[in-house]
């Protein structure tokens, strides 16, 4: 096994922080809020920001109760649930005038509802104030409860991603108390319980995944009626996470895509910088032209 592969060239891209990054941030810091695009340190920040007018908001705090093995987020025990939490997201979303917005947060396995109350009220109070934003919701897997997923949905988002991540025999592994087939199962009943929205799911690449159990996560997702599927690079955000197995060459990604769109997903993004939340505006209207 590989203690340490060499990034190749494609991942290394050039951060430049101009001022209208440099306000955004401030804006985040004075409602006391979090975005995966700082947390994750993610290297889409300036053309998600500046150009395309996307963000990622990540709710409930910014401590989540587990630990997954591929995740920079900060683990450990959660902060005192945030009411005003809601409003302050969609006070942002209107100044930082946010086409698309993704709303994701930490599990909250703290909470009886695992935080769905404040996940719905967030995609409220954004609607009412910023109707013309597509709203994506990323959830956790919410215990896999019912009443929960059904809470989300109810607030009618405008898409449900939820991350299958890796494949079936790492998911162990790489999620801390996820399964596999309660992700299948999130997603199977969110499509039943609203037929009309779209459904969503990632997959990171890199973890010593072989190109078979890939065709596998794709063929189960398809068979759970995801309608999107993204596919990006494994980095290992520090040292004490999972070493990266394989970087992909973008002509490998463009492989996965096309067996993905074979397998009947109406979009598929498939890259090295892909995230689950990359040019995410843009499928909602591939998706809404199905
Ligand atoms: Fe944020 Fe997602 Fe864009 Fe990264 S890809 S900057 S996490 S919206
Ligand atoms: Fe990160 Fe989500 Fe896992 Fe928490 S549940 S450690 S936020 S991937």
């Amino acid at each position: 096994k590989p203690t340490h592969i060499r990034k190749p060239a494609w991942l290394k891209i050039k951060l430049n922080t101009n001022d209208n990054y440099k306000g955004l941030k401030k804006i985040m810091r004075e409602n006391n809020l979090n975005t995966v695009c700082e947390e994750a340190k993610c290297p889409n920040i300036h053309e998600c920001w500046g150009t395309r007018r996307t963000a990622t908001f990540m709710i409930l705090g910014a401590i989540c109760t587990r630990a997954c093995r591929f995740c920079a987020v900060k683990t450990g025990l959660p902060n005192e649930l945030d009411l005003g939490e809601p409003e302050r997201v969609a006070d942002s979303v209107v100044l930082m005038n946010l086409k698309h917005v993704v709303v994701t947060a930490v599990a909250r396995d703290d909470l009886k509802d695992g935080g769905a109350a404040v996940f719905a009220e967030t995609v409220r109070a954004i609607r009412r104030k910023n109707p013309f934003t597509t709203i994506e919701v990323l959830p956790s897997d919410m215990g896999g409860i019912e009443e929960n997923i059904q809470m989300l949905m109810d607030a009618k988002p405008d898409i449900l991603n939820h991350n299958i991540e890796t494949v079936r025999r790492l998911t162990p592994r790489v999620r801390a108390r996820a399964k596999y087939d309660r992700s299948l199962e999130l997603l199977r009943r969110s499509k039943e319980m609203q037929p009309d929205i779209p459904t969503k799911s990632s997959l990171m690449v890199g973890l010593g995944e072989t190109k078979e159990e890939i065709i596998e996560v794709m063929d189960d997702l398809r068979a759970n009626d995801v309608d999107i599927m993204t596919i990006g690079q494994y980095l290992q955000p520090s040292k004490k996470h999972l070493v990266v197995q394989k970087y992909y060459s973008p002509l490998e990604f463009g492989e996965l895509r096309k067996i993905a769109m074979s397998k009947g997903f109406n979009h598929c993004e498939a890259g090295p910088l892909v995230r689950s939340s990359y040019h995410a505006d843009e499928q909602v209207n591939a998706a809404a032209k199905e």
